[in-house]
């Protein structure tokens, strides 16, 4: 079994660290498998699951918002603004700001600002809430 050292990382915490036998990934242009020995690639990441195969050939997602993947010959980093594994999310804070960001979607005119900002804190929230409720 092959496997290569993958690191999750935000600004404020290590989320993962160990070696998994393949990592998927939404980046900017596309989904992207990594598997051991992939080329070098630098990416953007929507705001997504990331789906692990671990070690012991189980899946585990972690919900990520935003950031970067790079791959190394012999390390896959993410490196992201904030990401969550399923059971660190507070599904309840999720759902408010949910119901926060659909509120202001209706209250504010399309393509301004506030809207954009309010979509971004949707996908986030309902990213969260996905990942936690394993879909
Ligand atoms: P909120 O409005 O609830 O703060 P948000 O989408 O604006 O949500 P972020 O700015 O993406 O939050 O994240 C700020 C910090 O809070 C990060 O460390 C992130 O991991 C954490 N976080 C955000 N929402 C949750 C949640 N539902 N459960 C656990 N941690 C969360």
């Amino acid at each position: 079994m092959k496997t290569v050292p993958l690191e999750i990382v935000t600004p404020e915490r290590i989320v993962f660290s160990d070696d998994v036998q393949m990592v998927i990934a939404r980046g900017g242009a596309g989904d992207v498998g990594i598997l051991p020995g992939h080329t070098p690639l630098v990416t953007t990441l929507k705001i997504s699951a990331v789906r692990l195969k671990l070690k012991d050939g189980s899946e585990q997602h972690v919900a990520v918002t935003g950031g970067f993947l790079e791959v190394k010959p012999q390390k896959v980093t993410i490196l992201a603004e904030a990401a969550e594994l399923p059971e660190e999310i507070d599904i309840d804070r999720a759902e408010r700001a949910r119901e926060r960001a659909e509120a202001r979607l209706a209250a504010s005119g399309q393509e301004n600002l506030d809207f954009r900002r309010a979509e971004l804190a949707l996908q986030r929230a309902v990213n969260r809430l996905q990942v936690a409720k394993g879909k």
